[in-house]
C-alpha cells in the first residue's frame, strides 16, 4: 500500500504531517492537538507514533494530550532541548521503523542544536521542519549560520525528487525575499508567480521538490556566485555569503 499523507495546518503558520500506511498512523511535528486530532478523526485513523524534528513549542505543544489521547510512541531528537513524553531519541545514522515504512534520521543543526529531519528514502520523502523552508531556511538560533550551512549542504546531497515537507507556510515571504539576493534567477521568478497564486487562493505551497529548492532556494544556493554577486561578496566563503543572506532576511520587511 501507498503511503497516504495528509498535511494539517496548525497554530498561524505551522504545518503538521501525517502519514498513514496499514496500521500506522504518525504525525511529524505537534504544534497543538485539536487539528491533528480532526485530521486523524476525519479519516478514522489512530495516532501510533509522533515524530518530533526540535524542541520548539510550535513542534511539541500537542504531545501531550495527543499521548494521552491515542498512546503515541513519541520519537525525537537526542541532541535537543526538552522534548515532552519522549519515548525515543534518535540522532544521525538511525533509523526509525514504521511498520512498513523506513525513516533515516539527519542531524541538521543551526535553527536549534539538535534538530533533526526524518528521510523516507523508499517513499521520497523529506520532512525538513525549520532547517529548509520552501524558499527559505529557519533561522540560525542556536548554532551559527556556518553550522546550519553545513546542515543545508548536507540535504542538497538528496535525490532532486525528494519530497520536502517543511514547519512553516513562509513561502511567500521567502520569495520575496529571495529575489532581493537572487534577482536575475528566471526559476525563482517562475516560482514566486506560482507561490502568489497559490497563496492568493488560500492552498499550501507545501510540499516542494528538492530540485525545485536546488534552482530557486537561495539558501541552498549560498555557493553560486551570482548570489555572491548580488551581495557585494564575489569570491566570499560561501559559508560566508550565507550568514549574510540569513542576516538579510532577518531584517528584510516584506
Ligand atoms: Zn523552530
Ligand atoms: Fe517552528
Amino acid at each position: 500500500m501507498p503511503v497516504e499523507i495528509r498535511l494539517v495546518p496548525c497554530l498561524s503558520d505551522n504545518y503538521a504531517v501525517l502519514l498513514h500506511e496499514g496500521g500506522i498512523t504518525a504525525v511529524i511535528d505537534a504544534p497543538e492537538a485539536a487539528p491533528i486530532e480532526k485530521a486523524l478523526d476525519k479519516e478514522g485513523w489512530k495516532l501510533t507514533h509522533i515524530l518530533i524534528t526540535h524542541h520548539h513549542s510550535d513542534h511539541v505543544d500537542g504531545i501531550p494530550a495527543l499521548k494521552k489521547k491515542y498512546g503515541a510512541k513519541v520519537i525525537g531528537p537526542r541532541a535537543d532541548g526538552n522534548i515532552p513524553m519522549i519515548d525515543e531519541k534518535v540522532g544521525e545514522g538511525d533509523t526509525v521503523k514504521l511498520g512498513n515504512l523506513t525513516a533515516r534520521v539527519l542531524d541538521t543543526p543551526g535553527h536549534t542544536a539538535g534538530h533533526i529531519v526524518y528521510v523516507f528514502d523508499k517513499e521520497k520523502l523529506l520532512f525538513a521542519a525549520d532547517t529548509l523552508f520552501v524558499l527559505g531556511c529557519g533561522r540560525a538560533i542556536e548554532k551559527p549560520a556556518s553550522v546550519l550551512w553545513q546542515s543545508l549542504l548536507k540535504l542538497r546531497k538528496l535525490p532532486g525528487d525528494m519530497k520536502v515537507y517543511c514547519g512553516h507556510e513562509y513561502t511567500l515571504g521567502n520569495a520575496r525575499f529571495a529575489l532581493t539576493v537572487d534577482p536575475n534567477n528566471a526559476a525563482l521568478k517562475k516560482r514566486l508567480a506560482e507561490v502568489e497564486t497559490a497563496r492568493a487562493a488560500g492552498k499550501p505551497t507545501v510540499p516542494s521538490l528538492l530540485s525545485e529548492e536546488l534552482a530557486a532556494n537561495p539558501f541552498m544556493r549560498a555557493d553560486d556566485p551570482a548570489i555572491a554577486e548580488a551581495v557585494g561578496m564575489m569570491g566570499a566563503d560561501p559559508a560566508a555569503v550565507f550568514a549574510e543572506i540569513r542576516e538579510r532576511k532577518n531584517n528584510f520587511k516584506g
